[in-house]
C-alpha cells in the first residue's frame, strides 16, 4: 500500500516509483491519492538485499477501473472469498478489498473459475452447494472459484402422480395432495411412482421384485449444462470420481471428500494456480 500526492496518471506513476527503493518481496502496489486507487506492478533491481531500486514499473489499472471496498467480512488471503466480491463489480479491471483484519488484496481483471454445482433439494440450504461453499471459504490454496448453483426442485419432477415413493423421510419436501410413502420404511407395494435415484431402484427392486416407474432423480443424471461440475451420485459409497470436468462425489461425502473434488477442477481447469 502507498499513499501518494501525485496524480494517479500512468505517466507520473510510473515517474514516481520508477527508480524508487522497494522491498525485496514486493511486486504489487496498490496507490492511493484521497479516495483515488491505482495498482501497479514492480520489480526491484535485486532481490538479495532489503531494498533496492525498483527497476521497471508496470500500471496494471489506473482510478477510473479500480474499485477499492472496505469489507471487514472477507478474508482477502483466500482467492475464493475475494472472487465472490469481485463478481458483483461489473466493469472494474481491478478490485482491491481490505479485509478482514485490515489486509488489503485484489483481483485484476477477474475471471473465476466457475463451477456448477447440480443437486436435489429440499433440503435447504442445499446441502453440497453449502459444503462447496464452506470448503471454498478456506481455500487459501486454490485460484478463485465461483459457485452456481443448477437446483433442482424435487417435487418439480414427480408431473401429476397421485401417490409417490420416496427414498427416505426427507426434510421439507411439499408433496400437496400427493399420497407419499417412504421406501426405506419398506411399506406394503402400491402403484406408486417412485422418485429416486439409480439406487433407490435397485432397492425397489430388491423389496418388490420389480422396477418402479419414474424419473431419476440422481444430480449426475440431471445435470444439464456442460462442465466445470460438481454433483453427486446415489452409487458413489466412498469414493469420488473425477470424469473430465465434472467431479461426483457420495450422497454422504465429506468436507475432505469435497474438498478434493474442488482441487481436481481446479488442476484439470487452470494449471497455473492448482496446487501440486
Ligand atoms: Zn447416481
Amino acid at each position: 500500500m502507498a499513499r501518494v500526492e501525485v496524480p494517479l496518471t500512468a505517466e507520473s506513476l510510473t515517474e514516481h516509483f520508477l527508480g524508487r527503493e522497494c522491498y525485496r518481496r514486493t511486486r504489487y502496489v496498490v496507490v492511493r491519492n484521497g479516495d483515488a486507487t491505482a495498482l501497479v506492478g514492480v520489480e526491484p533491481t535485486d532481490s538479495d538485499p532489503l531494498f533496492s531500486p525498483a527497476a521497471s514499473v508496470e500500471v496494471l489499472a489506473l482510478p477510473a477501473e479500480t474499485t477499492y471496498l472496505r469489507r471487514p467480512d472477507i478474508d482477502t488471503g483466500v482467492p475464493s472469498q475475494l472472487a465472490k466480491v469481485a463478481v458483483g463489480q461489473h466493469g472494474a479491471r481491478a478490485v482491491v478489498v481490505e479485509g478482514r483484519y485490515s489486509h488489503v488484496s485484489f483481483l485484476l481483471d477477474p475471471d473465476p473459475l466457475r463451477v456448477r454445482v447440480c443437486e436435489v433439494v429440499p433440503p435447504h440450504p442445499a446441502k453440497l452447494l453449502d459444503q462447496a461453499q464452506r470448503v471454498l471459504d478456506l481455500a487459501d490454496d486454490l485460484p478463485p472459484v465461483v459457485l452456481e448453483p443448477e437446483l433442482v426442485e424435487i417435487e418439480s419432477l414427480a408431473a401429476d402422480a397421485e401417490v409417490v415413493l420416496l427414498p427416505c423421510r426427507g426434510s421439507g419436501i411439499r408433496l400437496g395432495n400427493r399420497e407419499a410413502y417412504y421406501l426405506d420404511e419398506r411399506p406394503a407395494e402400491r402403484d406408486w411412482m417412485l422418485l429416486g435415484c439409480a439406487r433407490s431402484r435397485q432397492l425397489h427392486g430388491w423389496f418388490y421384485g420389480r422396477g418402479a416407474p419414474g424419473p431419476d432423480t440422481c444430480p449426475r443424471a440431471l445435470a444439464r449444462e456442460p462442465g466445470p461440475l460438481l454433483t453427486k451420485c446415489c452409487l458413489l459409497e466412498d469414493r469420488i470420481e473425477i470424469d473430465e470436468d465434472v467431479a461426483v462425489v457420495p450422497w454422504g461425502a465429506s468436507l475432505e471428500q469435497v474438498r478434493q473434488a474442488l482441487v481436481a477442477l481446479a488442476r484439470r481447469c487452470d494449471l497455473a494456480w492448482a496446487p501440486a
